[in-house]
């Protein structure tokens, strides 16, 4: 999907991926999550973007971060797409991008008569 300003989403390159996961492993020989530290099974990994796509990321092995699946990928998924989200509102709203108001429809509901409760007479309760 093309972003706002006509940027096509650039996924890792495979061997931005294979370095990246060697960097995972270390010196353990197995691969361990950037975040967090814990082990990943296979089917666990993803390659994020620590500098999310949207908002400029390059997809280099700089920015590029090997991520449990359940761990940390998640979390930062969703403060990414939210930032996102935000990044474009900003630029709609700057740019004039955003649809003209356009009026209510209907008549509205009808309003309620007003209370007085402070110039009401008093009623006696019986
Ligand atoms: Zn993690």
């Amino acid at each position: 999907m093309t972003s706002l300003r006509g940027k096509e989403r650039q996924e890792f390159p495979a061997a931005v991926k294979r370095a990246a996961f060697r960097r995972s492993c270390g010196n353990k020989g197995f691969p361990h999550c950037e975040g967090c530290g814990k082990p990943l099974r296979s089917g666990e990994i993803i390659y994020e973007h620590v500098q999310p796509d949207g908002l400029g990321g390059t997809p280099t092995a700089d920015n590029c971060k090997v991520f449990g699946l359940k761990c940390c990928a998640a979390p930062k998924t969703k403060d990414d797409n939210a930032r996102m989200t935000k990044a474009d509102r900003v630029l709609r709203k700057n740019y004039g991008l955003v649809p003209a108001k356009r009026k209510i429809q209907s008549r509205g509901f009808p309003r309620s008569p007003k209370q007085h409760m402070a110039t009401r007479p008093i009623e006696k309760r019986s």
